[in-house]
């Protein structure tokens, strides 16, 4: 590896980092104010956004320790026998940089990954290394997101959690024979035990924090995980049973869906096209589906065709209440919670609205109107004092109807 200075590292370690979608702010034009012109750039340097666990949005300095790797996944760019660039942080390096951008007021924290260099366990340790020294040696109160190696000892991945506000532990693939396929050297019972003890440590650091107010926390953002969508054959009901096993078994706080990017000089084992970027979209829904509106993996999945994949060109709550139109109209003055939050169009602040309003008074379609986006798109499925849909729902066409409309507004028209 020819000697590189620390920007120039910086731009192979940012952009190397941008494959990882737990924290993405990828998908924006490229801008910059090089030349003297303007404030700000969308490009280099990788700094992204997340979210915290109270809400606010914060910048993050998103970099790998190293993009060099002793594994040869097929879908990755910085696989063993990728032709890219190299290039590697020492821990004291990633330290620094840290510090600095943090008080320039770019970055409000750090997100590392790395390659596997010389064995999981030195990986691991170096990735430890940088978020022990930022906490203790220059108490460092920002924000750390860390992914973790699941092949290494269990006590090192551990030590990630006393040090970071996160931690991931990527599945990769939402199929074993996917990962077995694609990832020969990953092994999905280590990964899963790494995601169980994970929990388990999560959930003492939280009953200590209970008991002790003093305790030490313990990744207190909890652990996240990232499936590559589109790289094997697994249908979207495959990939929302996983993400539904995932969640319940290992408590995730998130379950991140990629798009699998061709990358250069592809294995033939991989596809040559990327999947349609609208089907990470409509995972994302679906998970949200799961997650805060009450849907089962099976009901999510009973929206999707015979093949089990979703609908690309309307969301999967919309396609569930087409294809299971007994269950509608909902009155929206007498209905239950749950059955408001089939209704397509009424996300969980417009229920939760609802529902205090009709304590004092019967809802009109207006009302409802008022809450929504497109009115359009819930009427079918809604009674309110005043509107019934009466054949509406049952509409023949209603899917073509209600399908969002794609043309290019014209922009001064
Ligand atoms: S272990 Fe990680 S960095 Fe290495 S090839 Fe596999 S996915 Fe890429």
């Amino acid at each position: 590896m020819s000697q590189l200075d620390l920007q120039q590292k910086l731009a192979i370690l940012a952009d190397a980092a941008k494959y990882d979608a737990s924290c993405a702010s990828s998908g924006t034009s490229k801008r910059d104010s090089r030349g003297g012109k303007g404030v700000g750039s969308t490009e280099g340097m990788g700094i992204c956004h997340a979210y915290a666990p109270d809400g606010r949005c914060i910048s993050l300095l998103k970099i790998l320790l190293t993009n060099s790797c002793i594994f040869d996944c097929h879908y990755c760019i910085n696989r063993k026998s990728s032709n890219v660039r190299r290039a590697r942080f020492t821990a004291e390096e990633v330290v620094r940089l840290t510090l600095a951008f943090y008080r320039r007021n770019y970055i409000e924290g750090l997100f590392l990954s790395s390659g596997i260099i010389r064995s999981p366990n030195y990986t691991m340790e170096q990735i430890v290394e940088v978020a022990r020294s930022l906490r203790e040696d220059h108490d460092f109160r920002g924000y750390i997101h860390l992914k973790t190696i699941p092949d290494a000892d269990p006590e090192l991945v551990r030590l990630a959690g006393v040090h970071a506000d996160r931690v991931s532990i990527n599945v990769e693939l939402p199929t074993a024979s996917g990962l077995a396929r694609l990832a020969p050297e990953k092994d999905g019972a280590r990964i899963e035990s790494a995601m169980k003890d994970m929990r388990v440590s999560i959930d003492d650091g939280a009953d200590a924090r209970k008991r002790y107010r003093t305790a030490p926390s313990f990744a207190p953002a909890g652990q996240s995980t990232q499936m590559i969508v589109g790289a094997d054959s697994a249908s979207d009901a495959d990939i929302v049973g996983r993400a539904s096993t995932l969640y319940d078994r290992f408590r995730l706080r998130r379950v991140y869906y990629s798009a699998f990017s061709p990358i250069p000089d592809a294995s033939a084992v991989l596809p040559l096209r990327r999947p349609p970027l609208m089907r990470e979209h409509r995972l994302y829904q679906s998970d949200w589906l799961m997650r805060f509106y009450g849907f089962s993996p099976a009901e999510v999945a009973s929206a999707a065709d015979p093949a089990g994949m979703l609908p690309l060109d309307i969301d999967p709550k919309l396609a569930w209440a087409l294809k299971f139109r007994e269950s509608f109209p909902v009155d929206v003055n007498r209905a239950p919670r749950e059955a408001l939050l089939r209704v397509p169009g009424l996300g969980v602040k417009a229920v939760d609205k609802l529902l205090q309003s009709r304590r004092w008074r019967r809802l009109r379609l207006d009302d409802v109107a008022r809450l929504t986006v497109s009115v359009a798109k819930v009427r079918p499925f809604i009674e309110a004092e005043g509107w019934r849909p009466v054949s509406l729902t049952d509409k023949a066409d209603l899917g073509a109807w209600l399908k969002p409309k794609t043309d290019q507004l014209e922009l001064f028209a």
